[in-house]
């Protein structure tokens, strides 16, 4: 038997389950992690160890587990209608009235949503929207979406051709009409270049490719308000302006990936507001439902929405759960209990300067490069040797070494490539912040010695 040094579920899972971004023969050595529940800001696992849940789940648990709102509106909405499709003028009570609050609280001027499952799904809508939108401008030959290296949409094959990640492009390869540019990633980028320089020199980046391109061509621009997935990068100061108003210029739609940053994770509900953008459509998904239910909704601006409506006949797009009426009726309550619990109020006054200021206590740590942070999404960049400084040379492996050493001491983090992440439910406490920022300063403290730098 040869995965007999495992549980009897483990070895099951091992067997059959192929689970998503793993790495199949480490799978196979090293087992997986079963959880088996979950309370507050608490994961559990089969093996009975308790972890302190510094991601939210994947970034989408903004409410912290165990929330009884949504297990009761989940249940209330299963006994009333389970499922009915949106298609062919159909609807359900809480669809129609989850559309009004998400335009009640999206940026001014986006007053229509199409829902979808995932965010990768919404993403194919959006480039759906947009190329149809430009035919019926009477431009189709503007297809050309624009996004960033290290940016994350998805894993659909429009979804992963439009983000940024070279792995994912290598395997699946990359569809034609997706063009990426370098993010604003200071910590790579910046160099002794000041903050509004460096501002203006990355949003340059986008200029130069729609020149070399050619704006007719050239259909919209998309980008996450925060890099998440990417490694929690952070623009500076001034580049969502000058982004904005070159896509104004040679008039090409601006795309607000919103799936991590929205629903309070920025200190508004959505980091369109933090930053003051005016996107003509935003993608949203993960906070929606705080991950209860898969659903996600495309918010559609005016100058879309209107065209698509007036001229469009019938729009050959949908998935027979859009609007589901039990994922709705969850992301109803979990907007009411983000808004009745003054959640990003919190974020925006409290928890989150306060992060801000704790993760301080790291920067000065031997393997730190850098730290930064908004609302609730941290990054630490880890460095072989700050003078330089020097990166490790085999990209990703200290990252690993530090989150398996936190884990291991209780804490859920996660790497990307040499950089530790955070993004915890918007309910925590500065005192979960602290204990947070102390398991992982022993967890870089464990790594020095594991990587031999001690
Ligand atoms: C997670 C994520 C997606 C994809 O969402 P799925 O639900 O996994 O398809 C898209 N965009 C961003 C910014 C994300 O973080």
């Amino acid at each position: 038997m040869e995965n007999s040094q495992f549980d009897p579920l483990i070895a099951t899972d091992i067997a059959h389950h192929m689970h998503p971004f793993t790495d199949y023969g480490q799978m196979k050595k090293e087992g997986t992690r079963i959880i088996t529940h979950a309370e507050g800001h608490y994961i559990y696992d089969s093996k009975g160890n308790r972890i302190l849940d510094g991601m939210a789940g994947l970034w989408c648990v903004n409410v912290g587990y165990g929330r009884k709102e949504l297990i009761d509106a989940a249940m209330e909405q299963l006994h009333k209608l389970p499922y009915y499709n949106t298609f062919f003028k159909t609807s359900n009570e809480p669809a129609a009235q989850l559309s009004e609050r998400l335009t009640d609280i999206a940026p001014d001027g986006m007053n229509h949503v199409f829902y979808a499952n995932s965010g990768s799904e919404a993403n194919d809508t959006i480039v759906r929207m947009v190329r149809h939108f430009w035919a019926l401008e009477g431009k189709p030959q503007k297809r050309i979406m624009i996004s960033r290296e290290y940016g994350y949409h998805g894993s659909t094959m429009v979804a992963a051709s439009m983000g940024g990640m070279s792995g994912m492009h290598e395997q699946a390869c990359r569809l034609p009409d997706f063009s990426h540019i370098r993010p604003p990633y200071g910590f790579l980028y910046q160099g002794n270049m000041d903050e509004k320089t460096f501002a203006d020199v990355s949003a340059g980046w986008l200029e130069e490719r729609i020149q070399e391109l050619g704006a007719d061509n050239v259909a919209a621009f998309i980008a996450e308000p925060i890099q998440g997935a990417g490694g929690v990068i952070i623009s500076p100061a001034g580049y969502f302006d000058r982004i904005q108003d070159i896509c104004r210029r040679h008039d090409i739609l601006f795309v607000a990936d919103e799936v991590i940053t929205g629903y309070g994770r920025t200190g508004q509900w959505f980091a369109s507001q933090t930053y003051n953008l005016k996107p003509d459509l935003m993608a949203t998904a993960k906070g929606l439902t705080s991950g209860y239910q898969p659903m996600s909704a495309v918010l559609v601006g005016d100058r879309v929405a209107e065209r698509l409506i007036d001229d469009c006949g019938e729009f050959y797009h949908g998935f027979t759960y859009s609007g589901h009426p039990v994922a709705a009726a969850v992301a109803l309550a979990n907007l009411n209990l983000i808004e009745s619990e003054g959640m990003i109020e919190r974020v925006r006054t409290d928890t989150g300067p306060y992060l801000n200021q704790a993760i301080q206590r790291l920067a000065d740590h031997p393997m730190v490069g850098e730290v930064r942070s908004l609302g609730l999404l941290a990054a630490v960049e880890l460095v072989e040797s700050r003078e330089g400084p020097k990166h490790f040379a085999n990209q990703g492996d200290a990252g690993c070494v530090v989150r398996d050493h936190a884990i291991a001491r209780g804490l859920m983090v996660r790497a990307v490539r040499d950089g530790m992440i955070l993004s915890p439910p918007l309910t925590f406490t500065r005192a979960d912040i602290d204990e947070v920022i102390r398991i992982l300063g022993d967890a870089l403290d464990d790594a020095l010695k594991t990587l031999h730098l001690a």
